[in-house]
């Protein structure tokens, strides 16, 4: 049954509620009967991602000319929402891709870039990936470690990533480096790099993942996947660079300035987080609706209990507004105006909304919330990683109350 979300239309036009229903049909037909198996094996869902590169989800946003659907960050987030509202795994495979690889090249990338490299992340051909976490350097990621040296017409990389998504199955990545180490965030540059997808048999089998027109590049390796709570079936890996050359054509941006690209670029990514906690948030409340309408208890449906509609009413309330605060957002963000603030307060908000609607649908499934038989426990773990993942939540309090300060005239 579609969830009642009430009359949004003060915010959303005719084509976000179509696709807010094409992406919702999928996820119920293609997303939820496999789910959990996907969860439990780890496994990457190549045939979900075919079936979604199919329907055009991987390029939303981006202009038809790239091989985009030429909609809207709204349309994305829409979309994040509703695969999320089934499975976060999902949701993440077309979150990271959009908001975190093809966004940047979009918005800071040359012709000749968004050709060779928008064209088959839109186009949903190839996956990609956003390199900045290391493993000395992840709240504080100017202090990177990873290194770029000029030489000649390319640059000489080196260092490592981790908890990178689509790390494994990706094969074009935004990745940070340090070009002038003595000027801080003035001295990182952004670059793009390639290399193939870790498991070419399956994107053949599928027909999707691996680009035969980008040449992977020497020294690009990665790690094994790393084991998780959460988001089980997303790929998730160290990137290893050793000795890479980088031809100065793959530059996103200017030299030394890249650090601007990775914050716009995470200012983005955080009302696509909200987007992710928004819709898992909503699935764990509409099983928790289902669920309580059917449980009986002391001779009643458990939802007789004012008790337990109290609780239903608090998650509806944190839903509601994480919704808004999420679309506000990204209209903000859409229409070129200031939402750096804004981002961080609907990331922080969602996913501390997430965190509680989730352990609360548990709650109200008692003992079945805590077997695998129900989807509201997956749905708990996924929640937890949208409070550290594009900035944990202390950061974005850092984040709001640096804008505060800002504004007041405090900075
Ligand atoms: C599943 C998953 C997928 C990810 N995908 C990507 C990806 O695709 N690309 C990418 O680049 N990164 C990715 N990340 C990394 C993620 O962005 C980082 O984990 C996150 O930014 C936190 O960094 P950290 O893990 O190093 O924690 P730390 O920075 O070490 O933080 C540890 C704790 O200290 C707190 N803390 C740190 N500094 C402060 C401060 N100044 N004030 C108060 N508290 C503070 C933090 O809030 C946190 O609670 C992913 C992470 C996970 C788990």
């Amino acid at each position: 049954m579609a969830p009642p979300m009430g009359d949004l239309s003060l915010y959303l036009e005719d084509h976000h509620e179509m696709i807010r229903s094409m992406v919702r049909e999928f996820a119920e037909a293609e997303i939820a009967p496999v789910a959990s198996r996907f969860d439990e094996s780890e496994e990457f869902p190549w045939d979900n991602g075919a079936k979604m590169a199919e329907l055009g989800l991987f390029g939303i946003p981006f202009d038809e000319e790239y091989g985009g659907a030429g909609m809207d960050l709204l349309a994305a987030v829409i979309a994040t929402e509703e695969l999320a509202r089934v499975d976060a795994s999902h949701s993440i495979m077309v979150g990271a891709h959009t908001s975190l690889a093809a966004t940047p090249i979009s918005r800071w990338g040359t012709e000749e870039q968004k050709q060779r490299f928008l064209s088959p992340l839109a186009g949903g051909q190839v996956l990609g990936g956003f390199g900045l976490t290391e493993p000395g350097s992840g709240s504080d990621s100017a202090a990177m470690r990873t290194v770029a040296e000029k030489k000649g017409d390319r640059w000489i990389l080196n260092g490592q990533k981790t908890w990178i998504t689509h790390g494994g199955v990706g094969e074009i990545f935004m990745v940070g480096a340090v070009t002038s180490p003595d000027k801080g965030t003035r001295g990182i540059t952004a670059f793009l790099l390639t290399k193939e997808t870790c498991e070419p048999l399956e994107a053949a089998r599928v027909g999707f993942g691996h680009s035969g027109e980008l040449t992977p590049m020497q020294g690009f390796t990665v790690g094994q996947k790393l084991r998780k709570l959460g988001w089980n079936a997303s790929d998730t890996r160290e990137l290893i660079f050793e000795d890479v050359e980088v031809p100065d054509e793959n530059v996103l941006g200017e030299v030394d300035l890249g650090f601007r690209i990775f914050l716009d670029t995470l200012d983005g990514g955080r009302i696509g987080m909200a987007a992710h906690a928004l819709g898992i948030a909503q699935g764990a409340f509409d099983e928790a609706v289902r669920y309580t309408g059917e449980r009986e208890q002391f001779g009643k449906r458990i939802n007789d209990f004012q008790g337990v509609q109290f609780m239903l009413a608090e998650m509806q309330v944190k839903i509601h507004a994480a919704r808004l605060l999420t679309y506000h957002a990204a209209r903000l963000r859409m229409d070129g105006k200031p939402h750096k603030k804004e981002a961080s307060i609907a990331k922080l908000f969602a996913s501390e909304a997430a965190m509680d609607v989730t352990t609360r649908a548990v709650q109200l499934h008692g003992g079945y919330g805590y077997s695998r038989e129900y989807p509201v426990e997956r749905m708990m773990r996924d929640a937890k990683i949208t409070e550290i993942g594009e900035g944990t939540t202390e950061i974005q309090k850092i984040v709001i109350a640096r804008e505060i300060f800002r504004e007041y005239g405090k900075i």
